[in-house]
């Protein structure tokens, strides 16, 4: 194994023993290998080249303080890609064999868990796509599923660290019944350009507003939105072109738990200068706190650049609590690889 300086890791690719790799041919899947090369071959008519069949998920896996290697909630993951790949007539991956993969894949790249106490993770990436040759517009014959693994680091090496947040009137990610509900790479080839102007002009992270009426909130480009209201709810949007996020989903629980009130509901624009706290909520980050949003010339300041709120505070140290083993996991979110 290559010698890794946990404290160091950042989010990126490295390389690892190797991924899991399946084809699916005449109607059915193959059995799993272990492939070393990271590169692929397909044919240069590859309908995810052309047309973007193609999709993917993200997924952590965790060495908890007594040893076990956990993943969290990879059956969520595998429901979401069963429906993403349904809606882009790509043939879906069995709830039974996505599970399986990833318990396999982690199993022969254990020792790039990174170890309890590093704040690091594994992280997964399934993918599917159409790797048969498709000229006319029409779902491919052939397609692979494969999930590749690295360690990644703890993204906040020093408590949660609020950003700034921009939103772009010029410029949408998803339509009303389009495909913002599935996780398709082509939701973000729609927002890249957006998100590289964001970047230069200092902006980490940029917030979507509703496509249709620009009214209503909708979700960062790679995050849900939740904002803590005055009266201490967690409310977060109800919207059809919003990705059903894994980590809103087991926040919305967790603040359940806590006694603290979930709103899921239209948030509008003008709601949001009300808000004690905002974040964005992926797997990547759990919770990226933001403090200021801009839009034009309205600049919203939510809260100093300094302060975390209480809540999100609360809500991630759960989250990773139960990640990592250090609390009770009522839910049963962790599931082992053994
Ligand atoms: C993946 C993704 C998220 C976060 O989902 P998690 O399951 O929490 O990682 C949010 N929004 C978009 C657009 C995404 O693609």
């Amino acid at each position: 194994m290559r010698k890794i300086e946990w404290s160091k890791l950042g989010f990126g690719f490295s390389d690892v023993n190797c991924h899991i790799r399946y084809t699916w041919k005449n109607g059915k899947w193959s059995k799993p290998s272990y492939v070393k090369d990271p590169y692929i071959t397909m044919h240069i008519g590859a309908s995810c080249l052309h047309y973007g069949q193609e999709c993917f998920e993200g997924i952590k896996c965790f060495r908890q303080q007594n040893g076990k290697i956990v993943i969290f909630r990879p059956e969520e993951n595998a429901k979401r890609m069963y429906r993403t790949a349904e809606r882009t007539c790509m043939p879906p991956v069995p709830v039974e064999m996505f599970l399986d993969a990833c318990t396999k894949i982690v199993k022969k790249n254990k020792e790039y868990v990174p170890p309890f106490g590093t704040g690091g993770s594994m992280y997964l990436r399934p993918l599917l796509i159409g790797t048969g040759p498709q000229i006319g517009v029409a779902p491919a014959k052939e397609y692979t599923f494969m999930i590749m693994v690295m360690p990644v680091g703890a993204y906040y090496k020093g408590g949660l660290k609020p950003v700034r947040a921009v939103i772009f009137d010029q410029w949408d990610r998803a339509a009303p019944h389009g495909m913002g509900d599935v996780k398709v790479g082509g939701n973000y080839a729609a927002g890249i350009y957006a998100h590289e102007k964001a970047k230069h002009e200092g902006w980490p992270v940029e917030l979507y507003l509703d496509a249709k009426t620009h009214k209503y909130i909708e979700e960062f480009a790679t995050s849900n939105f939740a904002g803590i209201s005055k009266s201490g709810a967690y409310v977060t949007p109800d919207s059809c072109s919003v990705l059903p996020s894994i980590t809103n989903m087991s926040l919305k629980q967790v603040a359940e738990d806590l006694g603290i009130k979930v709103e899921c509901r239209p948030i509008p624009y003008t709601e949001v200068k009300k808000f004690k706290a905002v974040a964005a909520l992926g797997t990547a980050v759990v919770i990226t706190p933001v403090w200021e949003i801009t839009r034009g010339k309205d600049v919203i300041k939510i809260s100093d650049p300094e302060t975390v709120h209480p809540t999100l505070q609360k809500l991630y140290d759960t989250v990773q609590g139960i990640q990592y083993g250090t609390l009770p996991d009522t839910h049963n979110w962790c599931y082992e690889v053994r």
